[in-house]
C-alpha cells in the first residue's frame, strides 16, 4: 500500500441500531489530498463521518487509520490514532474562551509546553483572529470565528486525518472562501482533509478527488474536476438512478 494513505473504509456499513444508513462504503485518502464527500440531504455524509470518526459502530467493514486496521474502536481510540472529526454546527462550549477551547484540543495528549505553544502558534498564523479573540467567550464569536475555533480546536491534535462537516454552514462567501484557502494551505503542507459539504461546486473546486453518496452508497468517485459535469452526480442530487 502507497505509504501515503492515511486512511482506509473497507466495505464500511453503520446505521443507527438496527437501522442501516451508509453501506459498502470504500474509501481512502492521502496525505496532501482533499477528499470531497458529497450527496443530497440524507444520504448518509454525516453518518459516514462519524463511523470514520468512531462515533458509531461499524456494523460490517474495516478501517485501516495510517496502516493500523480498527474493525471496533470508540471515538477516543480513533483520535489517538490520529482522526479528528470538526463536526457538524461546531459543537463549541458556551463559556468557554478560545484560548479554553484550544488547551481542550491538548487534552491527553503529554505534550512538553515547548510543544504545545507550537501547536498554538501555527493555529494562530493560520487563523490570526483566533489569538486576537483568545479571551473571549465562544458564543460571542461570529459564524465564521466559531468555525475556525473548531477547526483549530481539531487541528491542535495535529491529526493525521482532518475531517469537516459542512463547514460552509451558516458563513458568508467570503468567509467561505477564507476557510478553504486554509483548508489548500494544510493540504499544501501534506495534511489529508475529508470534507463533507453541500456547496456542490464550492468544495468540487477545492478539492482533489470526490465520493458522491446517494442512499447511503457511494455511486460515483473520482477526480473532483471531472465531477463537476458528471450526470451521476445530478442524479444523486435528483435521487434518480
Ligand atoms: P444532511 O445533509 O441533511 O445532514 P446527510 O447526508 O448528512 O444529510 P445523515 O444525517 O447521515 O445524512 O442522515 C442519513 C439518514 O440517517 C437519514 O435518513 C436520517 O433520517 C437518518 N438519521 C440520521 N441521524 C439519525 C439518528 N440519530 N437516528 C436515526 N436515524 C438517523
Amino acid at each position: 500500500m502507497n505509504d501515503d494513505v492515511v486512511l482506509v473504509a473497507e466495505n464500511v456499513h453503520a446505521g443507527y441500531g438496527p437501522v442501516p444508513v451508509v453501506a459498502a462504503v470504500d474509501l481512502r485518502v492521502s496525505r496532501g489530498e482533499i477528499l470531497a464527500v458529497v450527496g443530497a440531504n440524507g444520504a448518509g455524509k454525516t453518518t459516514l463521518l462519524s463511523a470514520l470518526s468512531g462515533l458509531l459502530p461499524l456494523a460490517e467493514g474495516r478501517l485501516i487509520v495510517d496502516g493500523v486496521p480498527v474493525r471496533k474502536a470508540g471515538p477516543n481510540q480513533l483520535i489517538e490514532l490520529g482522526v479528528a472529526l470538526v463536526p457538524e454546527g461546531r459543537r463549541l462550549f458556551n463559556g468557554l474562551t478560545v484560548d479554553e477551547h484550544l488547551r481542550m484540543g491538548l487534552w491527553k495528549q503529554r505534550l512538553s509546553r515547548r510543544v504545545a505553544a507550537e501547536r498554538r502558534d501555527r493555529v494562530t498564523e493560520l487563523f490570526p483572529i483566533l489569538h486576537e479573540r483568545r479571551s473571549s467567550p465562544a458564543e460571542v464569536l461570529s459564524g465564521g470565528e466559531q468555525q475556525m475555533l473548531a477547526i483549530g480546536l481539531a487541528l491542535m491534535r495535529a491529526p493525521r486525518l482532518l475531517m469537516l462537516d459542512e463547514p460552509s454552514i451558516g458563513l458568508a462567501p467570503v468567509i467561505i472562501d477564507r476557510v478553504f484557502d486554509v483548508l489548500a494551505s494544510l493540504r499544501a503542507e501534506g495534511q489529508a482533509i475529508i470534507i463533507v459539504e453541500q456547496r456542490v461546486q464550492k468544495v468540487l473546486e477545492r478539492a482533489d478527488r470526490a465520493a458522491v453518496l446517494q442512499n447511503g452508497r457511494v455511486v460515483v468517485t473520482g477526480l473532483a474536476a471531472a465531477l463537476v459535469d458528471d450526470p451521476r452526480l445530478r442524479a444523486a442530487y435528483l435521487g434518480t438512478k
